[in-house]
């Protein structure tokens, strides 16, 4: 570390700082000093192949592609790089880009020659670190104790820099060519293949999705979990939608070139649920559809969270929750996450809800709750369907600035919220009429939502109750995350609501809807009166939201991006949650070439009420951070008593 300390705070900083960061936003291989790799000489026997006028294949450590238009190509995949001495007998005298269908060593091993050259590479954008920052990943992977057993080991050894990234569901426009991004998990959890036009035929690139019909390259590569088959469930639903789009010829990345591909991708999905089946004893994803709970009311409940489409006569629909396809696809991908990443989504269930309920466009999808895993395809719908999210006040800024907060669960992508409604707000939609209230307990964050579908009156509750599979047990079960906010009577206020709308049919956040009962929720009433004992009894603090509420004091936004030579606005938020006044002072401790005005912040926040203050944080234009990311901590004091740094936030250092 080359900072030196303001008061001598910053040793701890630096300390924390200069570990391996998990996070390495902004690191290239530009910024670093130029490394000698020993090369192997071995050089692939086979010789290249046709396989239609502006398409040709070389078997080399996987299957390299060449889409030639004109003097100009394409490769899809890059081996070790033998590619390169073809391409003057196909009169090409440049590639334009290189396409990664995965990041696999043997799919990149040879992309160094390309960097010499100045080719530019485009990888699958869920994989960007395992290209662009792999020498991160290799500090940080764990071998001891080993149960995460993805194989991501298979990851390039330095890092090769990335110039563009394949988006799900994006376009990759290449002269007049399109190629479209279809997310296709299986092999990696970011594979992507890729979807053009070639020599009149729709060709699908999709890596190792499968070898040949029926037949994948191994299966060692489909196990993420210790003892898990989730790479198996995850390619039958892959190998479901890259059969909806119809492709003539499959390219894979290992195996030979497939027309007319139809048959062989049911094949191979049809082996996969056998052998999912037959390891889990569970239906795979691709199996799993909505159903009619009254002819205007459709749930999912296999999916990761349970989502629920109401349907108007006019057949727009109104999306309650739209997370992963299935729990195993939200769990997969969120262990999978980088750091500066959002979770991956892929599309699920609307062709379905379309072709069997009528269904014919999105207008509408609101979360129950902020949680990541309810409404990870919400920027989905808005890009894609033209949705509108419509939500509780609350949780209007959780998802317009996802960086601001430290509140677990959050969505690592903003999205903008068209209509925001208070609690008790009443409005209509098509020919329904709603209520919303707020719903704190499982998150401050949460609405339930009231609404007579098909002469029932069903109450939308996210997490905050749920029906113990046990049927003797008449209480409704409860969860308390302290991250995501909570208080001492959030679980009260929330069933109290519940009691007084008098529901007939509760539509949680994961399950099945079920019958609403007024004994099991009064007597959920009295359980959560207990729960607010048990915290006066174990909490020392007699104001027990300082002991339930770890985000009291915290600095907005939590996770800042500022440039060398910018400068930030950076909040200190105080909930007082005592009858009395407090008297603050708050000391930012950061490294110290930064300026941070003022040096001290001296504020009063009043009894019961939640206050901010601004500190600016200037970042001069010569520092060289020793780091892509930074913690800084507030360090404070409240009515003269010295409490520390009680919190903190984290810098991510923009170029
Ligand atoms: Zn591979
Ligand atoms: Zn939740
Ligand atoms: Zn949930």
């Amino acid at each position: 570390m080359n900072t030196t300390s303001r008061r001598g705070f910053l040793k701890t900083v630096g300390a924390f700082a200069a570990a391996p960061p998990a996070a390495s936003a902004g690191a290239t291989a530009d910024s670093k000093e130029k490394k000698v790799q020993q090369r192997a000489s071995f050089i692939p026997t086979s010789e290249i192949k046709k396989l239609s006028e502006n398409l040709y294949w070389l078997e080399d450590t996987c299957n390299v592609y060449v889409v030639r238009d004109g003097s100009h190509a394409i490769l899809i995949d890059f081996g070790s790089g033998k590619i390169l001495d073809y391409l003057p007998q196909l009169g090409i005298s440049q590639v334009d880009w290189i396409l990664h269908t995965h990041h696999h060593r043997d799919q990149c091993q040879g992309d160094y020659k390309a960097v010499g050259r100045s080719i530019p590479v485009a990888v699958p954008a869920h994989e960007r670190h395992l290209f662009a920052d792999a020498e991160n990943f290799w500090r940080n992977r764990r071998v001891f104790h080993l149960y995460y057993v993805r194989n991501d080991f298979n990851t390039i050894t330095e890092d090769i820099p990335v110039a563009s990234l394949l988006r799900d569901y994006g376009t990759f426009r290449w002269n007049t060519h399109d190629l479209f991004v279809l997310p296709t998990p299986r092999h990696t959890l970011g594979s992507v293949s890729l979807l053009m036009e070639v020599d009149g035929k729709k060709t699908a690139f999709t890596g190792d999705l499968m070898h040949s019909p029926g037949k994948l390259v191994n299966l060692w590569d489909t196990q993420v979990n210790y003892g898990g088959a989730e790479g198996i469930d995850l390619g039958a639903f892959s190998l479901a939608r890259l059969r909806e789009q119809k492709p003539s010829l499959l390219c894979p990345s290992h195996g030979d070139p497939l027309p007319d591909p139809e048959s062989g991708i049911q094949q191979t999905i049809d082996r996969l649920v056998d052998y999912y089946r037959f390891q889990t004893g569970n239906a795979p994803s691709v199996l799993s559809r909505g159903y009619a709970v009254s002819p205007h009311f459709i749930a999912h409940h296999l999916t990761t969270s349970s989502f629920y489409a109401i349907l108007s006569n006019s057949g727009k629909a109104m999306f309650i929750d739209y997370g992963s396809a299935s729990g195993l696809h939200f769990g997969s991908f969120e262990r999978a996450t980088a750091t500066t990443d959002r979770i991956r989504f892929v599309e699920h269930n609307i062709e379905d809800l379309k072709s069997r309920f009528g269904m014919k466009s999105i207008e509408v999808a609101m979360p129950s709750h902020m949680h990541d895993d309810h409404l990870n395809g919400f920027p989905h719908l808005t890009r894609h369907y033209q949705t509108q999210i419509w939500c509780y006040e609350n949780m209007v800024d959780i998802f317009e600035n996802p960086r601001g907060h430290n509140l677990g669960c959050t969505l690592g992508e903003p999205f903008k919220v068209s209509r925001a409604f208070r609690h008790g707000e009443r409005f209509k939609w098509e020919e329904y009429d709603f209520e919303i209230t707020h719903s704190p307990g499982h998150t401050e964050y949460q609405m339930a939502l009231f609404v007579t579908i098909d002469g029932a009156r069903v109450a939308f509750t996210g997490d905050a109750f749920f029906p113990y599979p046990d049927s003797a047990q008449t209480v409704l079960r409860h969860s308390l995350i302290f991250r995501n906010h909570v208080e001492s009577d959030s679980h009260i206020k929330s069933i109290r609501n519940l009691i007084d709308h008098e529901p007939n049919l509760m539509a949680p956040g994961h399950g099945r809807p079920f019958l609403a009962n007024r004994e099991d929720l009064l007597a959920t009433e009295q359980k959560m009166r207990r729960q607010t004992d048990l915290f006066h009894e174990i909490i020392a603090d007699p104001d027990v939201n300082f002991g339930l509420d770890p985000s009291w004091c915290s600095l907005y936004p939590y996770q800042m991006l500022i440039k060398p030579g910018d400068s930030s606005r950076v909040e200190i938020r105080v909930q007082n949650y005592r009858k009395a006044p407090m008297k603050m002072e708050v000391f930012l401790v950061a490294p110290g070439e930064w300026h941070i005005e003022p040096e001290v912040l001296r504020f009063e926040a009043a009894a019961g009420n939640k206050v901010r203050q601004a500190f600016s944080v200037h970042i001069p234009r010569d520092w060289r951070p020793s780091s892509p990311r930074f913690a800084v901590a507030a360090d404070v004091s409240c009515n003269g008593k010295y409490l520390g740094q009680i919190t903190e936030a984290v810098v991510d250092i923009g170029s």
